[in-house]
Parts: structure tokens; C-alpha cells; sequence
């Protein structure tokens, strides 16, 4: 929690800046605001002020200010007054507050940062033609960098199979290969045998159907880039903040 000193730094701080980058600061800065009106008002007790006012009188022109920073008029100000209470204050505090509302919410350009690359440091990457995912790309030989198992599958000691092949924005051998393999391995799946235990039986058959929906839509996903693709730039490495 901020004191009051703090808040009003704050408040200020902001209105200095000019700008404010985030919707979220913005509110937070109107936060602060209305939170301090709100103390400036709940803490001061008119009824200590020695005012030529009744106890019942006092209440009503009290029950009058409004309680939203935002809303507080000429008329508040005059009863602000009337109860001795910090009128100067509040009128600081509300010319804060229009300020805060009046300034844009500017969101900041990202600024690229240079990347030193060494010599034999990937500047690139790619999509690998079997599991399409992204990978730094050699700069040697130009070749996806070893990676692996993600989506693939059937990938043999956790290394993806596209790992040190041309990335699909250049070549599709790769990948037509994988279809081919994907194919074969859909059309050698056979149905479970009955072995008479009703359990084992159900989660054989369940295997089976799972397996078989995944090889299908996983061919079809390849079929669908293989038919659409075209030679496309890599994607180069870059550092934004
Ligand atoms: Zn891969």
C-alpha cells in the first residue's frame, strides 16, 4: 500500500511524463486520485469546525459532496468551504485528476535489438517438414537444426526425423517421404484380435480407433501443406523490447 505522499509523487510523476503507455497505468494513476479525495474528505470532520451550523444541517451539506473525484463541481466547492473543510486541497487534487484523464495512452513502438551473431551462429529458422515446428536453421549447409519430438510420429530416440533436413520453406521431399510413411503405417494398423477378456478387449479397440483417427488427420494436415507449398524465405532471428 502507497501513502499519501507517495500517491501524490506518484500522480505527478505521471503527469510529468505526459503519456501514458498502458490503459492499465492510466487507471492506476485515476486510482490514486480518487483514493486521495476519498481520504482528503473522510478525514476531515466538519463537525470539530466550530461551524454556525446544526448538527442535522452540517450532515445534509455533507450528504451533498459527491464521492466520485470526477463528478466535483463549483457547487461542491462552495460547500467544501461552508464546512471548513480542505477545499483548496480537493481542487489541487481534481486538477490532477483532469490532467491524468485529459493525457493519451500512447503504446510504445518495440524497438528492435541488434543480435551480434558469431560466425557459425543460426541467423534463421525454419519450419522442420515433419512435425512443423520452428528451428534454428544451420548456416553451413542449411539444414534444420537436431530437435526433438513434438507432433511427429512414430519418431525413433526422441529425434525428430526432419532434424539436419532442408527446412519446408525450401524443400518438401522430406515431408512426402513422411506422408508415405504415415500412409503405410494407417494402411498396416489391423483390428485387434478378440482375446475374450471384455476389458482388454474394449481398450485394444479404443487404441486402435485412436490411433487410426490420428494417423488420418495427421496425413491429411501434411497432404494440405505439401499441396499449398511454394519456396518462401526463412524467418529471420530477431530481438524486440
Ligand atoms: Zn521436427
Amino acid at each position: 500500500m502507497l501513502t499519501t505522499e507517495q500517491k501524490y509523487i506518484k500522480v505527478n510523476q505521471a503527469i510529468e511524463a505526459g503519456e501514458f503507455y498502458t490503459k492499465t497505468s492510466k487507471k492506476e494513476m485515476t486510482e490514486h486520485t480518487q483514493r486521495l479525495y476519498y481520504d482528503l474528505v473522510s478525514q476531515s470532520n466538519p463537525y470539530n469546525n466550530s461551524l454556525p451550523l446544526s448538527k442535522e444541517e452540517i450532515r445534509e451539506l455533507k450528504f451533498e459532496l459527491t464521492h466520485d473525484l470526477r463528478f466535483v463541481k463549483e457547487k461542491h466547492y462552495k460547500i467544501l468551504a461552508q464546512l471548513k473543510m480542505p477545499v483548496e486541497k480537493v481542487a489541487e487534487l481534481k486538477s490532477l485528476d483532469d490532467k491524468i484523464r485529459s493525457m493519451p495512452v500512447v503504446k510504445k513502438e518495440k524497438q528492435k535489438v541488434e543480435i551480434k551473431f558469431t560466425e557459425r551462429q543460426a541467423t534463421h529458422l525454419g519450419t522442420c517438414q515433419v512435425c512443423g515446428c520452428m528451428h534454428k536453421v544451420s548456416k553451413e549447409d542449411g539444414t534444420i537444426a537436431k530437435h526433438g519430438y513434438t507432433v511427429a510420429w512414430n519418431s525413433f530416440n526422441g529425434e525428430c526425423q526432419g532434424s539436419h533436413h532442408l527446412p519446408f520453406e525450401q524443400d518438401k521431399k522430406v515431408k512426402k517421404t513422411y506422408i508415405l510413411e504415415l500412409d503405410d503405417h494407417l494402411e498396416g494398423l489391423e483390428v485387434p484380435e478378440t482375446t475374450g477378456n471384455l476389458r482388454k478387449d474394449e481398450i485394444a479397440v479404443w487404441n486402435y480407433e485412436s490411433t487410426k483417427r490420428h494417423l488420418a488427420r495427421l496425413i491429411e494436415w501434411h497432404c494440405k501443406l505439401m499441396n499449398e507449398w511454394k519456396v518462401k524465405p526463412l524467418k529471420p532471428i530477431e530481438k524486440w523490447a
